[in-house]
C-alpha cells in the first residue's frame, strides 16, 4: 500500500461506515493539519514526491483557498510543479501499471505540469486538450496539440492500458458519453484514473447545469467557472459527482468502479477527502 491510509469505498453506505468506523483517526488527520496551518499563510511541508523521486519540499499557501485553511488538494506544491492530488495520481498510476511493459495511456490533458512528467516516463502516452481552435478530432494544430472530444474519441476500440482524466469531466454535460467512450478504448481490464468534484455526501450527482432543447446552456445553480490551460474564459461546471456515478460507470461499460480515499504524512497528501475514482474496463 503506498499510502499509510487507503481505503477503497463503493457506495454512501459504506462511506457512512468508514467515517464511523475510522473518527479517532480521521479527527487526528484534521488536528495535526489544523496545528500545522494555523496562523501561518505560506509554509513547507517536507514529503517525498513521487516524481522526483525524493523527499522534497511542499509548498502551502492560501491560494484556493477559503482565506483561514489552505486548499490541500491544489496545493503542497513540489518545486516540479505537481500539487497535492497530482503527485497522488502518479503513485496510484504507479499501483495501476507499474507491471505493465510500456503501458499505452492516454490522457485528456497536454498542456500541463503532469503530462510533462507523464510524457518523460512513458513515451507510448498520448495526450490532447478539447481545442475551440477549428482543429479537427484527433489532429494537432500548429503547437503539436491534438484535439479530441472525450464524448467521441478518435481512438480505436482497445487502444489503452490506462486513461487519465483529472478535473475534466466535471466540464461535460454528457458525461455518460464520455463514460462509455473512454470504456471502449481502454484494453479488456484496462483503468480509468480520473479525479472530479466529488461530494461524497451526496448519493445523487448534483447537476448544476445543462445543455436544453435548443443548444443553450440552462443553469440550475449560480454559475460556476473553473481554470482551463487552453481558454482564459475558463470552464462551466455543470456536475459535482455524487455516489451514482460508480453506477453510472458500470452501465458506461466498467466491470468495476471505487473511490479511494488516501491520507498520507510522509507522501504529504494531506486534506480531507482526498480521492480519486478508479474503473476497471
Ligand atoms: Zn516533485
Amino acid at each position: 500500500m503506498i499510502c499509510s491510509f487507503s481505503h477503497q469505498i463503493r457506495s454512501l453506505e459504506e462511506y457512512v461506515s468508514y467515517r464511523a468506523t475510522n473518527k479517532p483517526e480521521l479527527e487526528a488527520q484534521r488536528a495535526y493539519e489544523n496545528a500545522l496551518s494555523a496562523g501561518r499563510g505560506e509554509f513547507n511541508v517536507s514529503g517525498f514526491c513521487v516524481a522526483c523521486g525524493k523527499v522534497v519540499p511542499l509548498k502551502v499557501d492560501l491560494q484556493w483557498g477559503d482565506g483561514v485553511r489552505p486548499n490541500w488538494r491544489e496545493r503542497l506544491q513540489c518545486a516540479c510543479g505537481l500539487n497535492n492530488r497530482i503527485r497522488a495520481a502518479l503513485d496510484f498510476l504507479g499501483e495501476l501499471v507499474g507491471k505493465t511493459q510500456n503501458p499505452a495511456l492516454y490522457a485528456t490533458e497536454q498542456v500541463t505540469p503532469l503530462f510533462a512528467q507523464l510524457h518523460s516516463r512513458h513515451l507510448a502516452i498520448t495526450g490532447s486538450e478539447y481545442l475551440r481552435d477549428g482543429t479537427q478530432r484527433g489532429v494537432a494544430n500548429a503547437n503539436g496539440i491534438r484535439h479530441e472530444d472525450i464524448t467521441d474519441l478518435t481512438f480505436a476500440t482497445g487502444s489503452f492500458d490506462a486513461v487519465l482524466s483529472f478535473d475534466v469531466l466535471e466540464h461535460v454535460p454528457d458525461y455518460r458519453a464520455a463514460f462509455r467512450e473512454i470504456a471502449r478504448v481502454l484494453k479488456p481490464r484496462g483503468h480509468l484514473l480520473s479525479s472530479f468534484p466529488f461530494d461524497a455526501s451526496l448519493a445523487k450527482t448534483l447537476v448544476r447545469a445543462s445543455i436544453g432543447a435548443d443548444g443553450s446552456v440552462v443553469h440550475h445553480l449560480p454559475p460556476e467557472y473553473h481554470g482551463d490551460p487552453v481558454d482564459n474564459s475558463g470552464c462551466l461546471c455543470f456536475q459535482v459527482f455524487g455516489w451514482d456515478v460508480l453506477d453510472e460507470m458500470q452501465r458506461a461499460g466498467f466491470s468495476e468502479a471505487h473511490t479511494v480515499f488516501y491520507w498520507s504524512l510522509d507522501r504529504g497528501y494531506l486534506g480531507p477527502n482526498q480521492l480519486l475514482i478508479i474503473g476497471q474496463r
